[in-house]
């Protein structure tokens, strides 16, 4: 049993389930703000244009049963909502991301440029090796 323990402890405690936990529990928050905007915003301005209201876009069956439409369009456009932000986000950490790698870069160069013949020498070198000029 405490073999058992010990290893749940080590599963648990692993850097990426805690990752993975956080962007769960993220996610879920973010559904429901998506959701919020989708029923208070969106919903309504849609409602402005055409159908008065999208949640109630129903098509009635036999039997009192009915299509909901107006819910299967609210759905699509919280997906669309969210695989845009989603999409908006990732492309801002990749800028976000690559302008730290570009920095990184630039604070440490491994060579320079000799001004004597325009050679790039080692940035520790004081003799040029291609012109013997010091630099
Ligand atoms: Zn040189």
């Amino acid at each position: 049993m405490k073999k058992f323990l010990d290893e749940f402890k080590e599963f648990a405690l692993k850097g990426n389930v805690m990752d993975m936990a956080i962007g769960v529990i993220i996610g879920a928050a973010f559904g429901n703000i998506i959701t919020a905007l989708t029923e208070n915003v969106i919903n309504p301005l849609i409602g402005c244009i055409g159908n008065p209201e999208v949640t109630g876009f129903v098509i009635p069956l036999i039997k009192g049963q009915e299509i909901n439409l107006g819910a299967l369009i609210t759905a699509i456009i919280n997906f669309l909502l969210m695989a845009l932000v989603l999409f908006m986000v990732i492309k801002a950490m990749n800028k976000a991301m690559s302008i730290g790698k570009k920095k990184e870069e630039e604070a440490a160069p491994t060579t320079k440029k000799c001004p004597y013949c325009q050679s790039e020498i080692d940035i520790k070198a004081t003799k040029c090796p291609h012109c013997t000029s010091e630099v």
